[in-house]
């Protein structure tokens, strides 16, 4: 199994086909290998543009690439199958379907989330991706009525003490469109939109530069706050912290924080509290030299304010890839993924958008009225057709 000749045909196995699977099919597919990708879903979903769903900017199929594309443009083989266990004692996974044997495979298939009592009242714009459209349903309803209250929040995992996996711009972005949308309409005065978390700070993560910044924004899209306050439950029309203070809701949206998915977590992985993957800067999963973990599925450590992004999961192909490549040709460099961790995001607001960087050393927020906005929709566009081969990749992008 690990012998390192490139003589011998090997079997590579990619779970997952979001973000850092499909990059890192991509990338084998470059370096010369055949690739069998597993994914649940018939095509990749592309959630950094899935918030304007909901807000009728963008239908279901805008916001996905469908897998038999991107398979029929760089080769490699997909296989639409729920993969059911991850058993990397005797190399294989294990689908509703079939078994896949594999000599290395590369862990893609994201994360789950916390469950909290009564969750199933709220949607997620973070979850399944179905998601998107039952909340575009239900604010159609609200509108159809003429009146409503919304609020959306979101969470952290106490097991994850870095809250690498806290995922707030979502929530943020997702008010502020609805904000706009409702302005749009002449309906602002009829609606309340409020938004809920239990940390005293949301939104410190992405450097205090953008948390000083986020009153401005919460005052200009009339959104009311309510901070640190623990969630005990969730019902059909409210939200319960636990001070038994209650918000009432006609359509409640939140974010739950992430932990490690539920085949992770059975399987005989290494994992952290929350049940990521532990990895080293290489990518590679501990005690196993054939396993590679990558994107939201994995462990992020050393790096407390480094965040789960998309971005970081195609970095974390990219290196992964190129680790293993170098180790089947016999050559000594490495690279690591900690070299570029950091935030990078650009917030949007229906009207407007804030470009947010959050590094090691230094964090910045710019307001980009209007260009924003366009930038993130030009954004979805790149993804979308660079993937396709329509148009060239940027180097970096
Ligand atoms: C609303 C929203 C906005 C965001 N905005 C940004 C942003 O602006 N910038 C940024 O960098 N990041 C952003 N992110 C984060 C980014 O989308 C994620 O970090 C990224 O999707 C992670 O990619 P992934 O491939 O690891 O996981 P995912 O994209 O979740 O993909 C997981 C894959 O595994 C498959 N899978 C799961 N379970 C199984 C199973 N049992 N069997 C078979 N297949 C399975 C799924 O079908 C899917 O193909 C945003 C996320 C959300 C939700």
């Amino acid at each position: 199994m690990k012998e390192n000749s490139i003589s011998i045909k090997k079997k590579i196995l990619v779970a997952g086909g979001g973000f850092a699977g499909v990059e890192t099919a991509i990338k084998l597919r470059k370096y010369g290998y055949d690739v069998d990708l597993i994914s649940e879903r018939d095509y990749l979903f592309i959630y950094p543009i899935s918030i304007w769903v909901p807000v009728k900017k963008k239908n279901f199929e805008d916001v996905t690439i469908k897998l038999s594309l991107l398979s029929e443009k760089h080769g490699f083989n997909v296989f639409i199958e729920k993969i059911k266990e991850i058993n990397v004692t005797d190399n294989i996974v294990k689908t509703e379907s079939s078994e896949h044997h594999y000599d290395y495979l590369f862990i893609a298939i994201g994360m789950s989330k916390v469950k909290y009592k009564g969750i199933e009242h709220t949607l997620s714009i973070c979850g399944k991706p179905g998601d998107s459209v039952k909340i575009k349903d239900e604010l159609e309803k609200l509108i159809q009525r003429g009146h409503g209250k919304i609020a959306v929040g979101f969470a952290g995992n106490p097991k994850d003490p870095t809250a690498t996996a806290v995922r707030g711009g979502p929530a943020f972005e997702l008010l502020f469109n609805f904000s706009h949308y409702l302005k749009k309409k002449k309906l602002s005065d009829k609606f309340e939109l409020n938004f809920f978390a239990p940390m005293n700070e949301p939104g410190k993560r992405m450097g205090t530069k953008a948390y000083g910044k986020m009153d401005v924004f919460f005052k200009r899209y009339r959104i009311k706050t309510f901070f640190g306050k623990k969630i005990t439950e969730f019902t059909e029309n409210s939200v319960i912290f636990e001070d038994n203070s209650v918000l009432e809701s006609d359509l409640t949206i939140f974010i739950s924080g992430g932990e490690g998915h539920d085949i992770i977590k059975k399987s005989d992985l290494p994992q952290n509290d929350a049940g990521f993957i532990k990895i080293n800067e290489l990518c590679r999963v501990s005690g196993q030299p054939n396993v590679y973990a990558i994107g939201d599925a994995a462990a992020i450590i050393g790096h407390p304010w480094a965040s789960k992004q998309g971005h970081i999961a195609e970095v974390m192909a990219d290196v992964s890839t190129y680790n293993f490549n170098n180790e089947m040709k016999l050559k000594g460099k490495r690279k690591s993924y900690w070299e570029k961790l950091h935030i990078v995001c650009v917030m949007d607001s229906g009207d407007g958008a804030a470009f947010v960087v959050r590094k090691h050393n230094k964090d910045f927020i710019i307001p980009l009225p209007i260009l924003g906005h366009w930038m993130k929709k030009g954004w979805g566009f790149y993804y979308k057709n660079s993937k396709l081969k329509r148009i060239p990749r940027i180097p970096g992008m």
